[in-house]
């Protein structure tokens, strides 16, 4: 049975959000919202403060992955959507809870979308995260699914599947499959500019998510990161070799009985540090895993 869907203490999990989302686009110092159009009424939206998102439009109306991080960045990105159409937004999914993917969902509630997501979006976002208060009702997801499981929508003529991953970034972690598209929105389970970070999740999650998408698309596919750009079958394939590079090469250190330090200082992923930055802190997280898995 499902027990409680918020696994640690708020204090921890503030703390682990905190720590896993440092690098997130503060709405001040990021670029403008833009919308650039992926086929089939489907629109990759970057800028703004916050993660990527998406929208879907079309005759029956919008439908938005993800609220970036603030309502400031939310009211900017409704503004692009409303001058692509004059259709209602209908439906807005959360890929997971942290701020920079449901930050403005109070402003899509407030026009009336339907909010969609794991039952941990609800759970946590009714509780107050990061030590915030609770989201008011409206900025709830009111249809949830839980572990393992997901929905399909079908809306515009696209057919969308919405499917929980297995815990890689965060607990809830899910992505939205636009079928007709042919593109994968995968939240911050990929990511096109930074390490990944995990606040609820292991790195084999993230080997096994990746992996299930990679066994399912086919090769003309693109995939939205939670940041950085759109990528195509290379790129998430690059992507799932760096994450199996870090983790036989801690596998390797732990077994050489490396210290943290000495795994650090032997640059394991210097192949990949142009693509994704610093990775101090995801080969840290890398390697005390490997080690409590001792
Ligand atoms: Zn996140």
């Amino acid at each position: 049975m499902q027990t409680k869907a918020v696994p640690f203490s708020s204090k921890i999990l503030a703390a682990l959000v905190l720590s896993a989302c440092a690098s997130w686009t503060a709405a001040a110092e990021a670029p403008p919202v833009a919308a650039s159009e992926l086929g089939n009424g489907l629109y990759f939206i970057s800028g703004g403060g916050g993660a990527n998102s998406s929208a879907l439009i079309g005759d029956e109306g919008v439908l938005v992955v993800d609220s970036k991080l603030d309502i400031a960045s939310a009211d900017a990105e409704i503004a692009v959507i409303k001058g692509l159409t004059p259709g209602n937004i209908r439906f807005l999914i959360n890929t997971h809870e942290h701020p920079d993917h449901t930050g403005g969902n109070l402003s899509y509630g407030n026009l009336g979308a339907v909010i969609i997501g794991h039952e941990d979006v609800y759970q946590i976002l009714t509780a107050g995260q990061r030590g915030g208060p609770p989201e008011p009702l409206q900025a709830r997801p009111s249809i949830t699914f839980g572990n393992g499981g997901g929905l399909t929508l079908h809306f515009n003529g696209e057919t969308l599947e919405v499917k929980h991953m297995p815990p890689a970034h965060a607990a809830s972690n899910s992505i939205v499959h636009f079928v007709t598209a042919n593109v994968y929105q995968m939240g911050d389970v990929f990511s096109g500019d930074r390490y990944p970070t995990m606040a609820g999740g292991t790195l084999q999650g993230f080997i096994d998510g990746v992996d299930q998408v990679l066994a399912e698309a086919n090769a003309s596919a693109r995939f939205i990161p939670g940041n950085g750009p759109v990528g195509d079958r290379a790129a998430l394939e690059s992507y799932r070799a760096m994450l199996g590079n870090a983790q036989s090469s801690a596998a390797q250190a732990i077994k050489e009985g490396k210290s943290l330090e000495d795994f650090l200082a032997s640059k394991p992923t210097a192949a990949t540090d142009a693509t994704y930055g610093d990775p101090a802190r995801f080969l840290t997280a890398v390697y005390n895993q490997a080690k409590e898995a001792q």
